[in-house]
């Protein structure tokens, strides 16, 4: 008889979860996948997919307006959010439905239910029954934060809920400067709410290089969308159908949802981590692993969101996948953290990847910056007031692009590009040599020659 049900059970058929899953069945181990919700996970179901299929269609609007100066005349045009949504949602029941059969095909079992840690190698579901395993890999993905508690905290919603709204919000207040507040913030307004953004810093995207973030800024401002900097959602009344969000600076604003954006958590709770002997890492709160994904237990490995590394689709999948090579494949892969490109699909999107100038500078005692603000060429025609921004950020000791930023159309497509180049130490003479792709706007990223800033830090400092 086996010593253990299976060689792998795997909590969470979310990115990381599916792909680890997936991999391991494919070099034969015996596998079992544990999902509480739907298969998926958070960037199917409620994440990334979803997300995206709204920015997509809250796009059309600025199209439409953008059409006149092309000679278009468009009449009467309307739109429906229950339309929206409904097709949105069988689109992801269609992917969960494939990601299902996907995980079934490998030879990978399925069990609908929640699991937790009985020990570090039995697994006790909802359902009442006991599995073991040799191999455990925690794959819980993460959740919206809710806190802080201010009085109100109950007519909050998450992104979760921003997903399933029955109808547009006229008016919308969103509190929180990162990735889901400003993507949601450009949904909604592309499809006519009036949206007003509350951070608590004194500007949006913390993190990012200082261009970027006043870029964003302006342009999203532009576009209508009100910005509110320096303050704090400090209490939320309802009177029926409406909201009033009272502000620490003292004002309030009156809208028909009040949503918060403001970081998510790894999902530890109640799981059996301390009975198994899993650590937490005490500096953020997610599971501690080495470089392999191993926890603190020898046969316990976890990915993705509930590590708190680096909160992103593809990082969870490669990390799933590198731990299915080591441990199943006999192929010893670490995931390389460093130079992982993102996108903001927020309106303008931005496009990210390498070192910010700021940490440049922080790091390196001679940065170049090459740095261009330009109209694109439909905003001539469309008469549209907006900038595309595009900056190189390079060692001037050894000429490497140390990084890329975007904030524009398709900010996130070219990113992808230039982020194998990056990744590959190209150097800005290797952007020189390149011959640009007429017309577009990222041609600029091989025609910038002369530096528009050169910090050379002095041997003393
Ligand atoms: P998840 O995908 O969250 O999967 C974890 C799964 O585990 C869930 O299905 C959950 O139900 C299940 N689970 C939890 N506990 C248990 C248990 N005890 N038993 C059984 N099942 C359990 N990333 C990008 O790269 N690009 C984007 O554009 C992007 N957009 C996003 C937009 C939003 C609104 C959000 C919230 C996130 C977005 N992300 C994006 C982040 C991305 O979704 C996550 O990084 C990714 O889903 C993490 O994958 P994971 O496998 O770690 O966890
Ligand atoms: P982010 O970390 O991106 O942003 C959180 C925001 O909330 C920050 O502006 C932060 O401010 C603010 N904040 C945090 N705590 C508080 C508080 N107590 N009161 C008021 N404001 C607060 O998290 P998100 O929730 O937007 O997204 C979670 C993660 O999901 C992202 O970090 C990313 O990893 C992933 N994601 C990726 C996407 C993509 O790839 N396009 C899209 C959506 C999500 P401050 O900066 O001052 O700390």
């Amino acid at each position: 008889m086996a010593e253990f049900d299976v060689d792998l059970f795997v909590i969470g058929g979310g990115s990381g979860g599916v792909r680890a899953a997936r991999i391991a069945a494919n070099y034969g181990a015996k596998v079992m996948v544990a999902e509480e919700y739907r298969m998926g996970g958070t960037c199917v179901i409620r994440g990334c997919v979803p997300k995206k299929l709204f920015v997509i269609g809250s796009h059309v609007h600025q199209e439409i307006e953008d059409a006149a100066g092309f000679g278009w005349s468009i009449g009467q045009v309307s739109f429906d959010w229950a339309t929206l949504v409904a097709n949105k949602d069988k689109e992801i029941a269609r992917l969960e439905a494939a990601y299902t059969t996907n995980v079934e095909k490998s030879g990978a079992k399925i069990v609908k239910t929640r699991a937790v840690l009985e020990d570090a190698h039995t697994l006790r579901l909802a359902t009442g029954e006991k599995v073991t395993a040799k191999y455990i890999l925690i794959a819980t993905g993460g959740a919206p934060n809710h806190g802080p508690i201010v009085p109100g905290i109950e007519h909050v919603m998450s992104s979760n809920e921003a997903f399933h709204l029955n109808e547009l919000p006229k008016r919308i207040v969103i509190q929180g400067g990162g990735y889901i507040a400003l993507e949601f913030a450009g949904i909604f307004a592309g499809y006519g709410s009036d949206v007003t953004v509350v951070y608590r810093g004194d500007n949006i995207l913390r993190g990012f290089d200082e261009d970027v973030r006043k870029h964003v800024r302006a342009e999203m401002e532009k576009r209508g969308i009100t910005i509110i900097t320096g303050c704090t959602v400090a209490k939320v009344d309802r009177h029926g159908k409406d909201y009033t969000t009272h502000l620490s600076s003292g004002s309030s604003i009156a809208s028909d949802q009040v949503m918060f954006a403001i970081g998510r958590h790894p999902n530890v709770a109640n799981l059996g981590l301390e009975t198994a002997g899993v650590a937490i890492n005490p500096a953020n709160g997610g599971i501690q692993v080495d470089g392999w994904s191993k926890t603190s237990v020898d046969n316990i490995y976890a990915v993705g969101d509930v590590t708190h590394r680096t909160n992103l689709t593809p990082v969870a999948i490669r990390e799933g996948h590198a731990f299915a090579d080591t441990v199943f494949g006999k192929r010893p892969v670490q995931v390389d953290h460093a130079t992982i490109p993102t996108a903001v699909f927020s309106q303008p999107e931005v496009g990210t990847v390498g070192l910010t100038e700021e940490e440049a500078r922080a790091q390196y005692s001679h940065v170049d910056i090459y740095k261009t603000d330009f109209r694109p060429i439909k905003a001539t025609m469309s008469g549209r007031d907006t900038r595309v921004l595009m900056k190189l950020v390079v060692d001037g000791a050894s000429d490497r692009v140390l990084g890329c930023h975007i904030v524009g159309d398709c900010a996130a497509e070219i990113t992808q590009a230039v982020a194998i180049a990056v990744k590959m130490k190209a150097t800005k003479a290797d952007f020189d040599a390149t011959v640009a792709l007429h017309p577009t706007a990222s041609e600029e990223l091989v025609t910038m020659r002369t530096p528009s800033a050169r910090h050379v830090r002095q041997a003393a400092e």
